[in-house]
């Protein structure tokens, strides 16, 4: 009785009511700014793809925004076979409130089993608020994802301070939510020759009754982007202070890469965590990674092995990570960098 009244409470039908068959296929929800995906959306799909042909159900996307009809196409080059698109002014810039509300319009109507979105700060805003209104469950932050044989959702995250992988069941309700960390998967090759359903959705929303009002978007000088990064130059303690990065940057530069860095140069405060590369910091995926003065220990390693090529310099002919790294150069990185910024540069111009 007591149960049952918490259920009430807490907006829940009564157990036995339910009937969760109606919900199938998975749907990713595609992240965009200013009419551009992120690439952690076409990320999901390809995962997701993988997932939505194990049980044999449909692939679903939601794209949502003002003007962004041309993410609904490239959805489906990335492997979507419907996509619900949402397409008003009210959605230009990412507010909590109407995108929860075309969302759940979204969900409850056409019942995917699972839904899926990246553990970006927006995903992880807009999961939560969705999570809790439906209600479900959401796992948070997912590294590996699996479904078994009773369509359940396995979502793997680092779980105690990173030191085991958990793996988080929501069993009793529908849809089985996860976010996911960017750089983790592999988004298909784009296929042109894809075809798919675009299916439009429109949600009645005034502005006059959105109370959060974005007035200007300023862009963060600092602002780092090491998920959508091709060229990644990080350094690690071997650089030996904050003037080490500035070999690195010129390197960086000259191949219109970024910077970035092992936890142990960001821990010593030569360099903003939000740099840092690893199990605790960003996952990358680059085509171009240089890991210079990085020892390679695995918790690094995680963040940045997926990357097509790996380039190591070090000056300890052992270090473990000359074991991961495609081109491996054991040598004072104080010599080789700058030698190697010459060569690209009259390569380059
Ligand atoms: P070191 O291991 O000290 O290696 C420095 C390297 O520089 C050495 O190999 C040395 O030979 C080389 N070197 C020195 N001078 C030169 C020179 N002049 N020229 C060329 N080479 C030189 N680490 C991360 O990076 N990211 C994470 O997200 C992360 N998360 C963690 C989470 C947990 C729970 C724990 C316990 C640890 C985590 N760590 C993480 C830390 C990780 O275990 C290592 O301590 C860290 O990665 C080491 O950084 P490093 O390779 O820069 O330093």
């Amino acid at each position: 009785m007591a149960e049952e009244r918490r259920r009430k409470m807490i907006g829940l039908q009564p157990e036995g009511e339910i009937d969760w068959s109606e919900y199938r296929g998975i749907m990713v929800v595609v992240e965009q700014r200013a009419g551009h995906a992120k690439p952690v959306s076409w990320q999901l799909l390809g995962e997701a793809r993988r997932l939505a042909d194990k049980l044999e159900a449909p692939l679903m996307a939601l794209v949502m925004g003002d003007n962004v009809g041309h993410i609904a196409d490239e959805a489906i080059g990335y492997g979507a076979d419907i996509v619900y698109l949402s397409d008003a002014p009210e959605l230009k810039d990412y507010r909590t409130r109407p995108y929860s509300r075309v969302c759940l319009k979204v969900i409850r109507t056409y019942k995917p089993e699972i839904v899926l979105m990246g553990a970006t700060y927006t995903g992880r805003d807009l999961a939560g608020a969705i999570a809790t209104h439906l209600p479900t469950g959401l796992t948070a932050d997912s590294t590996q994802l699996d479904v078994d044989d009773e369509r359940l959702l396995l979502a793997s995250r680092p779980a105690f301070s990173e030191k085991m992988l958990a793996t988080i069941l929501c069993k009793q309700f529908k849809p089985q939510m996860a976010t996911v960390r960017a750089g983790v998967f592999q988004a298909l090759p784009f296929d042109t020759g894809r075809s798919g359903e675009v299916i439009e959705v429109s949600e009645d929303m005034r502005e006059e009754d959105i109370v959060t009002k974005v007035l200007e978007f300023i862009q963060d000088a600092k602002q780092v982007n090491l998920e959508d990064a091709q060229v990644i130059v990080a350094g690690g303690r071997g650089v030996g202070g904050p003037d080490g990065f500035k070999v690195l940057e010129e390197l960086a530069r000259t191949l219109g890469g970024t910077i970035a860095a092992s936890r142990a140069a960001t821990d010593l405060g030569w360099i903003d965590h939000a740099y840092q590369v690893g199990q605790t910091g960003t996952t990358v995926r680059p085509k171009l990674y240089f890991a210079i003065g990085i020892s390679g220990a695995v918790q690094h390693v995680v963040g940045m092995q997926n990357s097509d090529y790996i380039v190591a310099v070090n000056k300890d002919p052992n270090a473990p990570i000359f074991q991961i790294a495609n081109y491996g150069i054991v040598g004072d990185l104080f010599e080789v960098v700058p030698l190697l910024t010459r060569a690209f540069q009259e390569r380059l111009t």
